[in-house]
């Protein structure tokens, strides 16, 4: 059975009625924690608060942090606020900063989960008329299974793909006719490029919107994947440790994704000093979330640099709205002391008509950072002209040298000799760490 995922009296509810139910919802919530969780609740004691001092939203700011390290610590029931037989999912973070942790969903977790991605989908205009292709891999990791009960929710016709078999996907695609896909931005973007080896025209194409999240990307690569695909490109985000994808989706305005706030609770801190700051500033985002029973985390730092806005939207949304998070902390480089995002550097490339094809490499030689950004070079742009290949990349080093303050060396590679990515891409080698 279908339902209606334009949940408009929660997705248009003013800011007051909002923080009445998000008050309700955090006083029973931190109760559930302090009586079910013993390593919240002595990090509750450690802080001297009581449930009883948690009144509202306005007391949030008393409760203790929440990181990626208490998760490992307690890793793997420590957090685990039910009963182990309430449980009937488990899902484990892909990994990408090196080690992994582990969360519970009860049946209505998986609900509340699947609700916020049949919202995500509907507002990139999923219906039950739509065949839904999800290509995020399926397993322990989140996106697969989050938009694939989405999809089911709305009525969508499934392709349960998972990522990979990039033969099959475009097969599937064009045989079944599937007007949404879902998967990583980098996969969105390999796919592309593989339809276009095969002569694939835009318009030949059956998708009409793309659904794309669980790593950063920028604008530049939105409007290459919208072209290649002929097709609107929507973000959405979200981790394990709050559920999965969902916790904010983008709507048609494009400028920012709209946080489920019914269901967390979203924060800006000052990374250093916790401090929580004001809406409009940049910091680390920091998640409550105000339902989940099995695996209920009170304000876990993301380690996500964003920022949050509560302008008027145009699609008439009054939820909180997310910018596309500009990488975590942990994957900013700090190279000869200069704080560097991959995702500036993709900026570059795709401004100066490279595809987002490139792996940064860092080393540290005599006490002196070395930084290298190898590109890939486009059948376009492609010449075996030394002269010219070095002009090239000394022109790639200027522009990147105008963004980030720092000069990398840039060596262009020959077309495909990058791995691509069928899930998150790893665009960073640290050598440094390994020392
Ligand atoms: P891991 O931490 O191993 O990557 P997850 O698969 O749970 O585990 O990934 C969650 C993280 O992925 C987020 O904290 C965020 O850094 C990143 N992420 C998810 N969606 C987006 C998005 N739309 N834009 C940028 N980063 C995202
Ligand atoms: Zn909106």
């Amino acid at each position: 059975m279908s339902q209606n995922y334009y949940q408009k009296e929660i997705e248009t509810m003013s800011a007051e009625e909002m923080k009445k139910l998000q008050s309700e919802k955090l006083v029973k919530q931190v109760k559930h924690v302090y009586e079910n969780v013993p390593y919240y609740r002595n990090l509750m004691d450690e802080k001297g608060v009581k449930p009883e001092d948690i009144k509202g939203i306005d007391d949030l700011h008393k409760l203790p942090f929440l990181t990626k390290a208490d998760l490992r610590d307690a890793y793997p029931y420590g957090l685990l606020a039910k009963p182990l037989e309430d449980c009937v999912r488990i899902h484990s973070t892909s990994g990408t900063t090196g080690k992994r942790v582990v969360a519970f969903y009860t049946q209505n977790d998986v609900d509340l989960w699947e609700d916020c991605c049949a919202r995500a989908i509907t507002t990139a205009g999923g219906t039950k008329k739509d065949v839904c292709q999800v290509a995020y891999g399926y397993g322990l990791f989140t996106g697969g299974m989050g938009l694939h009960g989405g999809s089911h929710k709305i009525g969508c016709l499934t392709l349960p793909m998972s990522s990979g078999n990039t033969e099959r996907q475009i097969q599937f695609m064009t045989d079944l006719g599937a007007t949404i896909l879902c998967c990583t931005p980098s996969y969105a973007a390999y796919i592309g490029e593989s339809l276009k080896e095969q002569g694939y025209k835009p318009e030949d194409i059956p998708l009409k919107a793309g659904i794309f999240g669980a790593e950063p990307w920028t604008e530049e690569m939105r409007k290459g994947i919208e072209k290649t695909l002929g097709i609107k490109a929507y973000d959405i985000y979200g981790l394990t440790e709050t559920t999965g994808p969902g916790v904010a989706f983008e709507c048609s305005e494009q400028t920012g994704m709209h946080v489920n706030e019914d269901h967390f609770y979203a924060e800006i801190i000052d990374p250093d000093t916790g401090e929580v700051l004001p809406e409009g500033s940049k910091g680390e985002l920091v998640f409550t979330s105000l339902d989940k029973e099995a695996f209920p985390l009170l304000r876990y730092r993301t380690r996500d640099i964003c920022v949050l806005s509560r302008k008027k939207c145009s699609c008439g949304r009054t939820l909180v709205k997310m910018a596309k998070p500009m990488g975590r902390t942990d994957d900013m480089l700090i190279i000869r002391g200069v704080n560097v995002f991959p995702s500036q550097i993709e900026t570059v490339l795709l401004n100066e008509g490279y595809e987002p094809n490139y792996q940064i490499v860092v080393d540290r030689v005599n006490n002196n950072d070395t930084f290298e950004v190898n590109v890939e070079m486009t059948a376009e742009k492609f010449t075996d002209k030394l002269s010219d290949i070095i002009a090239m990349e000394k022109s790639l080093a200027n522009a990147m040298k105008v963004m980030l303050g720092i000069n990398p060396s840039v060596h262009l590679v020959a077309p495909k000799s990058i791995a691509r990515s069928e899930g998150k891409a790893v665009r960073v080698i640290d050598k440094r760490k390994l020392i």
